[in-house]
């Protein structure tokens, strides 16, 4: 336990700093010549990458239709049933996101719109190291599908012996998805940044992954013009605020469900009564004794911290300085203190909203920024499948009228030539007056 403030303000920062940060310079330089390869070698690069990091014997990268078409019949019915609901939530949640038009007058004469149009062309990565994860297929697909993408390619990366899980691709095919490439990490990405013989070449990167996908994802963003991704959304995190009478068998499931994700996720609990800290670390042992992956929560435990803060409100100061892609409120009341809420991806509120609900599905999105992007990042949404632009159209009154804010302006900047483009209209106008 971490007493937040018998501890120096360096120390106090140590307890926040993320895993992965420290291995990014590694991570960019490997990703940097996977990325080359990529685009020199295209599939071949992909096929042997598949080999060298998922340990397949014999790679292939695209799925068969019929083997998409097909999967349903692998699912157990409550498997298909948990699918269907995801589905069917996260699709109502993000259709209310759907945006509208804006056509206004500014002044008269001068008609101005917002028009949004679909990304025509987006990259879903769903991540399959450590775990297959049908859920990343919905929190993406289901947008791709309401935008109305042109193309939507889903990567994924398959382990071993093992087939693509029947979930991924039944989830796939309810999002209307065809394009399915059995790849991982930041070969991927390059894939679908620059294109190969086997995989589109898309316009924007969605979805979670690793340091690598991560770091690819940032680096094709970087160097190849126009191309975008969603955002930095890397490895999970968890941040639990809890008070005196919070569960601390709930507080502890919570902070091993987000630990079991990867050895390199974060969870960080801030209470202000010592009780329920040491209570929360006993249940954090028996639980992680019985889970099935307590190796990789293990490990992720080994970078977080319990830390006792003086008040409620000084749990919220040190959670917006660090900035929680979830952030649990364990709270008797924990209405009064939702104005405070700063920085957090997605909110859980009371004890009976566990991070899970929202990871599968209550609807909302878990696909969230993290590495304490969340003060300046969105959870993804249905506007991030969209592009915004502008039109203007302006009458020969409204240029008349429009041309006092314009010509001034237009001088005090030294622009003659924009002066012009209104002077010459301004000059036929009266022309065709005489
Ligand atoms: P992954 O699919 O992200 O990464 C696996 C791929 O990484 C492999 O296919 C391989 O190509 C590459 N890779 C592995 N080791 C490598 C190496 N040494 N060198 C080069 N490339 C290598 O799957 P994962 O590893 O299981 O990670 C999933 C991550 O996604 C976790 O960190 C989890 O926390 C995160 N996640 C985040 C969110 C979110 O919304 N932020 C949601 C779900 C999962």
């Amino acid at each position: 336990m971490l007493r937040w403030n018998e501890v120096s303000a360096d120390a106090q920062a140590a307890a926040l700093m993320r895993p992965a940060v420290s291995a990014s310079v590694k991570v960019k330089e490997i990703c940097q010549t996977i990325m080359a390869n990529v685009k020199e070698q295209g599939d071949d690069a992909l096929l042997a990458m598949a080999k060298e990091f998922d340990n397949r014997p014999t790679p292939r990268l695209l799925v068969p239709i019929e083997e998409i078409n097909n999967a349903v019949q692998q699912l157990s019915p409550e498997l298909r049933y948990a699918i269907d609901t995801a589905y069917a939530n996260v699709k109502r949640f993000h259709q209310a996101q759907l945006p509208k038009d804006i056509k206004l007058t500014t002044q008269p004469g001068v008609l101005c719109e917002l028009k949004y149009q679909a990304i025509e062309a987006v990259g879903l990565y769903v991540p399959g190291g450590s775990a297959a994860l049908p859920s990343s297929v919905i929190m993406q697909g289901v947008l791709a599908q309401l935008s109305g993408a042109k193309t939507i390619v889903l990567a994924t990366p398959v382990q071993g012996n093992a087939q693509i899980n029947s979930a991924i691709l039944y989830a796939a095919k309810l999002c209307g998805i065809t394009t399915i490439v059995e790849s991982g990490g930041a070969g991927a990405i390059a894939a679908m940044a620059y294109g190969t013989g086997s995989v589109p070449k898309v316009n924007k990167i969605f979805g979670p992954g690793n340091s690598f996908v991560t770091m690819a994802k940032q680096l094709v963003a970087q160097t190849i013009p126009g191309m975008a991704i969603d955002m930095p959304a890397g490895p999970s995190e968890v941040l639990v605020i809890a008070d005196e009478r919070a569960n601390p068998e709930f507080i502890a499931a919570d902070l091993l469900s987000q630990a079991e994700h990867g050895a390199d996720s974060q969870v960080i609990l801030l209470s202000n009564n010592e009780l329920t800290i040491e209570r929360t670390q006993h249940a954090i042992e028996r639980q992680l004794a019985k889970l099935s992956r307590q190796d990789i929560a293990a490990k992720a435990l080994a970078n977080s911290s319990l830390i006792l803060v003086d008040s409620i409100d000084q749990a919220f100061d040190v959670s917006a300085q660090y900035g929680p892609e979830h952030l649990i409120l364990q709270l008797a009341d924990a209405n009064p203190y939702l104005g405070k809420v700063k920085n957090a991806g997605s909110v859980f509120v009371g004890d009976y909203t566990p991070e899970s609900a929202g990871d599968y599905a209550s609807g909302t999105n878990h696909v969230l920024p993290t590495y304490g992007y969340s003060a300046t990042y969105s959870s993804l949404n249905l506007l991030d499948f969209f592009r915004t632009y502008t039109v203007q159209t302006i009458t020969q009154n409204g240029l008349k009228n429009l041309s006092k804010a314009i010509l001034p302006l237009a001088d005090a900047e030294g622009l003659d030539a924009h002066a012009n483009a209104v002077k010459v209209r301004l000059e036929a106008m009266n022309r065709g007056n005489e």
